[in-house]
């Protein structure tokens, strides 16, 4: 017998999973359902990263594209035996600091808290009720993007708002929780429990103060359109700015919406792009400018969360842009002498995993983040299969 736990990271059309073992942390496949509705489809690797056929089935529901997972699963794996399954969750609101298995109640509240992210919320509880019409009986458990944030300080969860809006649930929820938990969950001994900045730039974008592994700080607040400019997301931005679309433009939340998530960051500044790959070699002037304003802000951030933790011991990049682009790296870390920040450029032109120069203060790493990872772990750990019998 063949035991498993999947794990799902379902959105509005796409459906990324991966089957994991119940032991060890090489999923046995990994595959993205794409486009689900008529013109669906689905790709499938094997344990060695090659792609597997997968099985005919209906992809024209998040439930139908579950099951012809699963079958694509079962031809590979003939004895395979579901215990759980882990999804990625956008919100836990206040309550949730840890994973939790999905009961009526649990899904009553989290469909409570769709209005606090409207455009990512709806979509993973289609995955969670999706996987268990699918797999009947069959544990699910929900992992927040917010939970690792929630024993953040007061200071760092409240808004300079009147009271009444902090109770029901207006505050700093922070993001990306999934990929600084696998991150915490490896640092090196020596810089484990001190001060670490944790830069997690990929096309959505936030950085982290930890200090002994714990969040302290982050970039993201309400929502995940704060601090970073993003792909297409502002990033920080004054609410005046706000004010001023909605009363001179007569511009409505959905328009704003659209304006602030799919039209800014990146692909807004240059008018070309949100991938950075693509900016980083246009060579026009407003491609150049994006950079530079990304790059800027990545440095006052690290700047801000060093004064949130009294320090910096290390820096660490992750995601697409900080696992794999060199030139961003460098320029983010060009001005951060003054924190002990020194890269050594033959380590950081082979990305890591310590790209600091020798004897620098603070440690820069890069380390590639593992979301599904610690979501499986999660799934497995919901059905009494602990880490250590896991390991
Ligand atoms: P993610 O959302 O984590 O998948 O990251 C996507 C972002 O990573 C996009 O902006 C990509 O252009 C960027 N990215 C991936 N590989 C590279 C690379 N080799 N150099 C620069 N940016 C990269």
């Amino acid at each position: 017998m063949t035991e498993a736990v999947l794990t799902l990271n379902a959105g509005s059309s796409s459906l990324k999973f991966a089957l994991f073992p119940a032991r060890g942390d090489r999923p046995l496949a990994t595959g993205l359902a794409d486009r689900i509705g008529p013109e669906g489809t689905l790709k499938l690797k094997g344990r060695d990263g090659q792609p597997v056929a997968a099985a005919p089935g209906d992809l024209r529901s998040h439930a139908g594209a579950i099951r012809a997972v699963f079958d694509s699963f079962r031809g590979q794996y003939p004895d395979l035996t579901l215990r759980s399954v882990g999804h990625r969750v956008v919100h836990g609101g206040v309550s949730h600091a840890a994973p939790v298995t999905v009961t009526a109640t649990v899904m009553a509240e989290l469909e409570a808290l769709a209005p606090f992210a409207p455009l990512h919320q709806p979509h993973n509880l289609t995955g969670i009720r999706a996987a268990a019409e699918a797999f009947a009986g069959v544990a699910q458990v929900a992992c927040f993007d917010t939970a690792f944030h929630r024993n953040q300080p007061w200071i760092n969860d409240a808004f300079a708002l009147p009271r009444a809006l902090y109770d029901e649930g207006v505050r700093r929820y922070g993001f990306h929780g999934l990929s600084y938990d696998y991150i915490a969950s490896v640092l090196p001994g020596e810089v484990a429990h001190g001060r670490v900045i944790v830069a997690h730039l990929g096309n959505g974008a936030s950085m982290c103060a930890l200090h002994n592994g714990r969040s302290v700080a982050s970039t993201m607040g309400f929502s995940a359109l704060d601090g970073l400019p993003m792909g297409t997301r502002c990033g920080q931005i004054d609410p005046g700015v706000l004010l001023y679309l909605m009363d001179q433009k007569g511009m409505s939340a959905a328009q704003i919406s659209d304006l602030l998530y799919r039209q800014s960051g990146l692909l807004g500044l240059s008018g070309l792009s949100n991938d950075m790959r693509m900016l980083e070699t246009a060579e026009t002037p407003e491609a150049e400018q994006a950079i530079d304003y990304f790059v800027y802000r990545c440095q006052r951030e690290i700047g801000s969360l060093a004064a949130a933790v009294g320090g910096i011991d290390a820096l660490v990049f992750t995601a697409g842009i900080g696992e794999n682009s060199r030139l961003i790296r460098a320029r983010i870390c060009a001005r951060l002498s003054w924190m002990g920040i020194e890269l050594d450029p033959a380590r950081n032109a082979d990305n890591g995993p310590v790209i600091s120069a020798a004897g620098a203060p603070t440690t820069v790493m890069v380390i590639p983040t593992n979301e599904e990872l610690v979501i499986a772990r999660a799934a497995r750990a919901a059905v009494g299969l602990t880490e250590q019998e896991a390991a």
